[in-house]
């Protein structure tokens, strides 16, 4: 993304160049109509009017409710958090190799864990890949279980806790390998359960038919063949036969957990996903050409359209979700 002003290039600068408020905001803007022309984000209506003392819109086309800020249908909306904490803490979170926990946030910030864990919460929304490009060429599809601990689970739901008293929640890869033009990259979904009709419809839904797909012996991706070139290697033989092998898909798996375990204390399943997208930003991205600040406006310009209520984050509508920090 090209913008006019001159941009940091690593958190230091950053936290110093977004300290002036008035060139947060003129970024902020800048990422909201990257064409220049604000729009009523109402009506999409460009008759509007600025009024420069409180920072707001008035639109000209609606009947009610014509006031508009920056905010109004971004991941900002209702927060009373300053653009400046908000632009530190995405860059950290673009960019923190092993993730970042909701208190590290706090503490960098000035702000408590609660208020961090929430901002954390919204910029994974903002990581989410909208529609990503078909993958191609040679894939992956593989299958991991990431555990909660029962100790943090309401009592209620320990029931059906597998080995040591740790539930898994599946979690299905589809990597596409990299080439000399281009890195591989990831798609995690979080599944009800390992079927075929699960499986095989995100390799549908994100593999461009035709292409080759690696998966273990499984049965539920027997479903691929008619239309993938399906390439099975069995686990309990050996590990690869030349190119037929998972292993992209292994390494990642062990990075992920790694991370799991090491930065967030646990990871309630309901949340899994938002972790899984930061996860797979960060691996997505993780050779941008612009680096630190390359992957930092990726994240920002994921912000427009996304809107995130502490309701619908915390599921505080379902009385047995227990609201976790991590
Ligand atoms: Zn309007």
């Amino acid at each position: 993304m090209k913008t006019e002003l001159e941009f940091p290039e690593t958190l230091q600068e950053a936290i110093k160049y977004f300290a002036d408020e008035q060139r947060s905001f003129e970024y902020m803007k800048l990422i909201r109509w990257p064409d220049g022309i604000v729009r009523c984000p109402r009506c999409e209506s460009d008759k509007v009017s600025f009024i420069s003392t409180r920072k707001l819109w008035t639109c000209k086309t609606c009947k009610t409710k014509k006031q508009f800020t920056l905010r109004v249908g971004t991941i900002f909306e209702d927060s009373p958090i300053k653009y400046d904490k908000w632009i530190c803490a995405i860059w950290l979170i673009a960019n923190a190799k092993n993730g970042i926990s909701s208190y590290e946030i706090g503490r960098a910030l000035g702000v408590c864990q609660k208020t961090g864990w929430f901002m954390l919460q919204r910029i994974r929304l903002a990581m989410q890949q909208g529609s990503v490009k078909k993958m191609r060429g040679i894939c992956e599809a593989d299958e991991t279980y990431i555990g909660a601990k029962a100790r943090y689970m309401h009592k209620d739901r320990r029931t059906g806790v597998g080995d040591a008293g740790i539930r898994k929640t599946p979690v299905q890869g589809i990597l596409e390998r990299g080439t000399k033009k281009k890195h591989s990259r990831v798609v995690l979904k979080v599944v009800p359960n390992t079927r075929r009709p699960e499986l095989c419809g995100n390799v549908r839904e994100y593999v461009l038919k035709g292409s080759t797909v690696c998966t273990d012996s499984l049965m539920s991706y027997d479903d691929l063949e008619s239309d993938f070139d399906r390439q099975m290697v069995n686990h309990a033989v050996t590990y690869a036969r030349g190119h037929v092998h998972t292993n992209g898909l292994e390494n990642f798996w062990s990075l992920l957990k790694r991370c799991l375990k090491g930065t967030y204390v646990n990871v309630e399943p309901f949340h899994l996903f938002r972790y899984l997208d930061e996860q797979a930003f960060r691996f997505n991205n993780r050779k941008d050409e612009n680096g630190d600040q390359g992957r930092f406006e990726k994240a920002i310009a994921g912000i427009v359209g996304k809107r995130v209520t502490w309701k619908s984050l915390t599921g505080k509508d379902d009385p047995q979700l227990e609201l976790l920090p991590a």
